[in-house]
């Protein structure tokens, strides 16, 4: 139970990482607000807590929207009474073309959901962390924030902000007992890999690029953003822990 006591918000909370890493603190003490824009997967993910005894609730958000994220602060903080742990992970992927054919309202929305989403989720919840004490925001960066990818231009821009807004965030709000980290997964198991999976050709180049030789799942993600988000984790903020089976080789 080594979140007993804490109340917590997962973005992206309807599949993949955020539904897993949800289960996974709720299995460990933690009150859960899983938010998400899909509602019908988001009630699933509280359905499954509930299930095994845990105490989650719903709340719809589009974390690009900046009434919305506030109002889901808000209402983790009414519900739980406080806010201990923010996991900034919902996110999004894109066409798989070069800059040049990138349009500009996909570039605006990997960019606002991506990375002002999580400049959203940090700027509302600092205030109620910095009430409930202190706690422990995670960002949900990618093996792409750290090194470039063909077609992957915004994705790339977006997960490399996460990465520095990360390192900020952490430096201004240390003072406050809270700490501020990122993950960056490698190629895992979730919906947002679909289009890769359906390419013949590269996919069994990509599902066994790194060192181990295999894509992760969800659940190995979220046993890393647990460790990031407890008191196991109390002298490490600003990082970025690489969840990635040793980084793609080719
Ligand atoms: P996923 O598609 O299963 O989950 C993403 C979730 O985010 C979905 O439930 C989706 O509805 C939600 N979402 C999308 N836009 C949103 C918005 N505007 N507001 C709120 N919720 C929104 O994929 P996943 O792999 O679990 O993705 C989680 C995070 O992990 C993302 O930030 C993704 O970029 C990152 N990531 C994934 C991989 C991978 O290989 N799966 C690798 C590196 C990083």
């Amino acid at each position: 139970m080594r979140l007993k006591g804490k109340a917590a918000i997962v973005t992206g909370g309807a599949s993949g990482i955020g539904r897993a890493t949800a289960i996974r603190f709720a299995e460990e003490g933690a009150k859960v607000a899983v938010s998400d824009i899909d509602e019908a997967g988001g009630e699933e993910t509280v359905r499954l807590i509930r299930e095994k005894g845990g105490e989650a609730i719903f709340v719809q958000t589009d974390v690009a929207d900046s009434k919305q994220v506030s109002r889901l602060v808000q209402t983790a903080v009414d519900a739980f009474g406080g806010l201990h742990i923010l996991f900034n992970n919902a996110g999004i992927g894109h066409s798989e073309v070069r800059s040049t054919d990138l349009s500009e309202e996909e570039w605006d929305r990997v960019i606002n959901v991506n990375l002002k989403g999580v400049f959203l989720g940090i700027k509302y919840a600092v205030p109620a962390l910095k009430a409930s004490g202190g706690g422990a925001i995670v960002n949900t960066a990618s093996l792409l924030g750290l090194k470039g990818k063909k077609y992957q231009a915004a994705y790339n821009a977006s997960k490399a902000g996460v990465i520095l807004l990360t390192q900020n965030a952490a430096l201004e709000y240390g003072k406050f007992n809270i700490r501020v980290n990122a993950i960056a997964p490698g190629v895992i198991d979730t919906n947002i890999i679909t289009p890769w999976k359906q390419d013949e050709r590269k996919w069994p180049i990509i599902s066994k690029a790194n060192a181990l030789g295999r894509i992760g799942t969800p659940e190995e993600v979220a046993n890393a953003v647990l460790f990031l988000a407890s008191d196991e984790a109390s002298f490490i903020t600003g990082a970025t822990l690489s969840v990635d089976g040793g980084g793609l080789t080719f």
